[in-house]
């Protein structure tokens, strides 16, 4: 009775608790829609799930709307009632009705004064913001403020007489549900409304817990929209982006301090410093999934950090010339694209992705990479310089204490949350070789690795070459050989 209309729609046919109902009372049961071809005889538990999948259905037993599919049979009995005079079309919200009061002390006052003669009026605007009183006496459970006149005590905006104030206060519901509007222009106080609110409205990224992903985002989203009908933002939804992080778990369950299961961080933090409980959080699984706490994860994540500020280090040892570009060999060159490629690898992680765990792994590689170098040479020192650099930038949002200290170290200017993303460059992604597969028959045979410019005859007499090809090529004749550029060359032979 509670939704919509309160009028009860009967389909003993499609609809559990209608179903359970007709059963009880031994009602008929009139099947009203039918999936096209399925002729088979009653049955409850198929017919309801075609009530819910509204998709490749149709009326029957319904006179003039029968082989109307769902939309169709939609339109033309709302049309029907219409037409007659006897109902209309309307939307019904979910958002179920809220109170929004508490009979707390501690919360945002309500604005209403209460008169025996005029009812519940607001607080006039330029009386706004009510203060609640600070110095208060507890006596029991009920709120202080209701045994205050000082406080309740008041003229009628209306007539003029005494009036009482509303001495219960909002739920915090009411305060999530526009906060960000208020962040976005906390130093106006006249208004919500500026160039500032303007500027960083609506959120870009909200971050938040599973238990808010219903309740406080309708909340949040019906006081935007009233606050953009009453003028108050120009936005028309609160948030552009939502991810909602997952739990932390000990020993597969949720860590809660009723279970008692909890891990400090704190202990963590005094062993292995912020920096490596940091990164372990973001490593051990991407945000929106559970994360299982490991003390060895933990410990994983600190000897990385001691890797890392040993590369730098060594730099510091042996310090680097000018990187040449045009001087490196193909094996220098593969670490600069590896470089770039974790910098934009990185970046799409972080920006697009939002999988930092991925990112942490990318840079991790590259890590592994410049520790291979030789350090005697001299562009080897310094392509880890640069690619060190590019380390310390990416890392800074995640481990900002350590990467504060190697960025001044590696010579950065000013401080590293202030210095800006790496940049990629595109002509280091650029490969001069590429690895090719080379097939027998669809079956993988050989991998072999080419100059990118190579020519379609070059790199079919390239694959029949292969050893491994030759060997499943005896004795059977080439039919065709397929070239599938920069991927693989296939060999039809029989
Ligand atoms: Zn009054």
């Amino acid at each position: 009775m509670s939704y919509g209309s309160g009028a009860v729609m009967s389909v003993p046919g499609h609809d559990e608790r209608d179903h359970e109902f007709a059963c009880k009372y031994r009602l008929p049961i009139v099947q009203v829609i039918a999936r096209s071809g399925d002729e088979s005889p009653y049955d409850s538990a198929r017919w309801q799930d075609w009530y819910a999948d509204k998709s490749g259905i149709v009326s029957v037993n319904s006179g003039e709307f029968d082989g109307l599919d769902f939309s169709g049979a939609f339109n033309a009995i709302a049309d029907r009632l219409e037409a007659q005079g006897k109902g209309e079309r309307t939307t019904n919200y979910r958002l179920r009705d809220w109170g929004v009061s508490r009979q707390r002390y501690w919360g945002a006052p309500i604005p209403i004064i209460n008169c025996d003669s005029c009812g519940t009026l607001p607080v006039p605007a330029q009386d706004l913001p009510v203060v609640l009183p600070t110095e208060v006496a507890f006596e029991g459970v009920g709120s202080p403020i209701k045994k205050m006149p000082e406080f309740y005590a008041t003229t009628c905006p209306g007539c003029g007489g005494p009036a009482t104030r509303e001495t219960d206060t909002f739920d915090t519901f009411m305060e999530s549900s526009w906060y960000y509007a208020r962040y976005a222009c906390a130093r106006n106080d006249n208004a919500m409304l500026d160039d500032e609110a303007d500027y960083w409205a609506p959120v870009d990224q909200y971050v938040g817990g599973i238990e808010h992903a219903i309740l406080h985002l309708l909340y949040a989203r019906f006081f935007h929209k009233l606050m953009r009908d009453e003028g108050l933002v120009h936005s028309d939804e609160p948030f552009t982006r939502l991810l909602t992080q997952g739990m932390v778990l000990k020993d597969g369950s949720k860590m809660s301090k009723s279970k008692g299961n909890t891990v400090d961080p704190q202990s963590l933090i005094d062993s292995y410093g912020a920096d490596t409980v940091r990164l372990f959080s973001m490593f051990a699984a991407p945000p929106e999934q559970s994360l299982e706490w490991s003390d060895s994860g933990v410990e994983g994540a600190n000897r990385f950090l001691k890797r890392l500020w040993k590369l730098v280090a060594r730099q510091l040892e042996f310090p680097a010339p000018e990187l040449d570009v045009a001087a490196l060999d193909a094996r220098q060159k593969t670490l600069r694209r590896k470089t770039h490629e974790t910098i934009a690898k990185v970046g799409d992680d972080f920006g697009r992705r939002q999988t930092f765990n991925t990112a942490i792994a990318a840079v991790m590689e590259l890590c592994n990479e410049v520790g291979k170098l030789d350090e005697d040479k001299a562009q080897d020192r310094a392509l880890a310089h640069e690619a060190l650099r590019a380390v310390v930038l990416m890392l800074c949002p995640i481990v900002p204490h350590i990467s504060h200290h190697l960025w001044q170290l590696l010579g950065g200017s000013g401080d590293v949350m202030h210095a800006p993303w790496p940049a990629t460059d595109e002509s280091a992604l650029e490969r001069d070789t590429i690895d090719m597969a080379v097939q027998v028959n669809g079956k993988v045979r050989a991998q072999m690795t080419v100059a990118v410019d190579t020519a379609k005859p070059a790199l079919e007499a390239l694959a029949l070459q292969q050893p491994n090809v030759a060997r499943f090529l005896e004795g059977v004749t080439v039919r065709k050989v397929i070239v599938v550029p920069g991927k693989l060359v296939n060999i039809v032979a029989n």
